[in-house]
């Protein structure tokens, strides 16, 4: 019969990496604080726009970002329970949550190599969404820009249209005969 080797006895101590984070106000990396972004155009027109960066929803810029930091040091815990299964393997129970035979370690030493790589994966996934994000709002400001040329053009067209109107009114009689 296969025997299973059991890594660890329900009862011990051993280390995890512990997980948190912190939320810091930075300046906003897009208007530098300023609450302006200022768009060129490809024929050197120039706009100035309320930066879309460090706006919330309708608000007005702040000028400020919120900026989140990760955090992961050694934690030791205690093993309360196993779990066995086909699925998932071996995984233990420790300070309330289970935990998976790849995050539990002997030394302590080891689990920091790992609480190293957890904060550099956290913060390069956290940097990819702040880029994303900050690409759409680019791209959001840009659509602005276009939109209200193409408005301003409308109302040129109707405002020309509307004075052609009135001049042409202007120059037949009440019975409708051409002055
Ligand atoms: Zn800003």
């Amino acid at each position: 019969m296969a025997k299973l080797e059991i890594p660890y006895e329900v009862g011990s101590k051993i280390w995890t990496p512990g997980g948190g984070m912190a939320e810091v106000r930075v300046e906003c990396p897009e208007c530098c604080g300023t609450k302006v972004v200022t768009m060129e155009l490809g024929n050197g027109e120039r706009h100035s726009l309320d930066c879309r960066c460090c706006q919330a929803g309708y608000e007005s810029p702040r000028g400020w970002v919120w900026q989140r930091t990760f955090e992961s040091d050694p934690v030791e815990v205690e093993l309360t329970d196993i779990e066995i299964s086909a699925y998932s393997g071996i995984r233990y129970l420790a300070a309330g949550a289970w935990v998976d035979l790849d995050m539990l370690f002997e030394s302590k030493a080891d689990c920091e190599t790992r609480c190293a790589e957890l904060r550099a994966e956290r913060q390069a996934n956290e940097d990819r969404i702040i880029f994303n994000n900050l690409k759409s709002k680019r791209r959001d400001c840009a659509w602005s820009v276009h939109y209200w040329r193409r408005r301003v053009k409308d109302l040129e067209r109707d405002l020309e249209r509307a004075r052609a109107f009135l001049t042409k009114s202007a120059t037949v009689t009440n019975d409708g005969k051409p002055k």
